[in-house]
């Protein structure tokens, strides 16, 4: 059966990390693959969480089925950190997925059973999932002007002027803060007028937070979707545990519906649970678990906010110092970095710029020029900003 299948295209990111780890230079930089990294180039399992998987160690007695909708203790969690303080957090029903991507693929799932004829509008460029995930799920697929390589930022007036087209059969998916690849935010003014947009026109909002606490600090980067979720009657929200709490490989996110009232919200999310029933059935439980034991704990919280905050912190020192030393060795043409929030930056590099700082400088970075801020070591950074200037000229 199988033979006539053709070969699959290799994850251009996982082959620039097996790229990267075959090459042998002293000075090889990662800024690929999507991970934060602390100052010794590792990614640390976070204190809270290893305070969180022993107490869990010493006082879980099964392994039985937690349930379909996985741990409810997480699922309240996620929405309090989303949702605290806003009217939706009465109208909203979440169920715990493998990862944002699994609740990405739920919400599509979910949409193509209540309306098939579904086009979900990406940002452009947007996360390199989305338009899979969205097609795979039998969905149409379309972009919205976004990133303006001139500037490096978002080009608001072209956004919202083409979101004024979407209607009732439109979904626009919007990045909660830290949008993958750009690192170029809207504001929260485009928050209001994309909320004004929505109620006019009738297309549903689909918040993609995949890095709260990355951005501006945990509260600030909510304040966008906080905001549009008060005032609009229905809306989904796809979130992660995999950066904030550093779970990655223990596929930890959560998929969120806010309706007009809780029923409604009760109902989509039973519906979702049928369609994880047909697909995973139950997400893994230990990530949850871990999440569900610091959300719930006062010191466990402090530890892991303040965790949260140092890693905060040092991706604002890396874009910093990188447009400093940059500055120093003669252009402003990069101080864009640090204007940009979270891990990651699209610096307008060619693939064959790309090419050349893997070639000449050992620097690995994605093809599309996103580079990941949190792959850089301090030391490094005199070592990029030149790179990066040879390689522009
Ligand atoms: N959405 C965005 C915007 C992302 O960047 C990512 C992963 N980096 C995801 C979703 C998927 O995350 P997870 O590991 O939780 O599946």
């Amino acid at each position: 059966m199988f033979k006539q299948l053709t070969q699959a295209q290799l994850d251009p990111i996982l082959s620039l990390s097996i790229a990267y780890r075959e090459d042998r230079r002293a000075d090889k930089m990662d800024l690929g693959i999507g991970v934060y990294r602390n100052s010794q180039g590792e990614t640390p399992i976070m204190q809270a969480v290893q305070q969180a998987q022993q107490y869990l160690l010493a006082t879980q007695t099964t392994k039985a089925y937690v349930g379909l909708a996985g741990n409810e203790v997480f699922n309240q969690s996620m929405m309090n950190l989303l949702l605290s303080g806003t009217s939706a957090h009465s109208r909203a029903a979440a169920v715990q997925t493998p990862g944002a991507s699994g609740a990405l693929r739920m919400l599509a799932d979910l949409m193509c059973l209540a309306q098939p004829d579904t086009t979900v509008w990406l940002t452009n460029p947007s996360y390199v999932n989305h338009k899979p995930v969205m097609e795979a799920a039998g969905l149409t697929v379309k972009y919205y002007p976004y990133f303006d390589y001139a500037t490096k930022q978002v080009n608001s007036d072209a956004m919202l002027a083409e979101l004024a087209k979407a209607g009732p059969k439109d979904v626009v998916l919007l990045h909660g803060c830290c949008h993958n690849p750009t690192g170029a935010d809207i504001s929260f003014a485009d928050w209001q007028a994309v909320t004004a947009l929505a109620n006019k026109n009738g297309f549903l909002p689909f918040v993609d937070i995949a890095y709260q606490g990355f951005g501006d600090g945990l509260e600030q980067d909510a304040a966008g979707l906080k905001y549009m979720a008060d005032n609009i009657e229905e809306m989904i929200v796809a979130t992660s545990c995999s950066k904030n709490f550093g779970l990655y490989r223990e596929r930890t996110g959560a998929a969120i519906v806010i309706s007009d009232s809780l029923q409604e919200a009760q109902k989509a999310k039973g519906r979702i649970l049928q369609l994880a029933r047909s697909t995973y059935t139950m997400p893994p439980d230990h990530g949850a678990a871990v999440v569900a034991t610091i959300l719930t704990d006062d010191d466990l919280t402090a530890v892991w906010k303040q965790e949260l905050v140092e890693m905060h912190g040092r991706l604002l020192s890396l874009r910093a110092g990188l447009t400093k030393a940059i500055r120093a060795q003669g252009s402003d043409s990069f101080d864009f970095i640090e204007k940009h929030k979270g891990m990651f930056s699209v610096t307008g590099l060619s693939p064959e710029q790309i090419e050349r700082l893997r070639k000449e400088f050992a620097i690995y970075a994605v093809g599309d020029g996103r580079v990941n801020i949190a792959g850089l070591q301090e030391q490094q950074i005199d070592y990029l900003a030149n790179a990066l200037l040879t390689v522009s000229q």
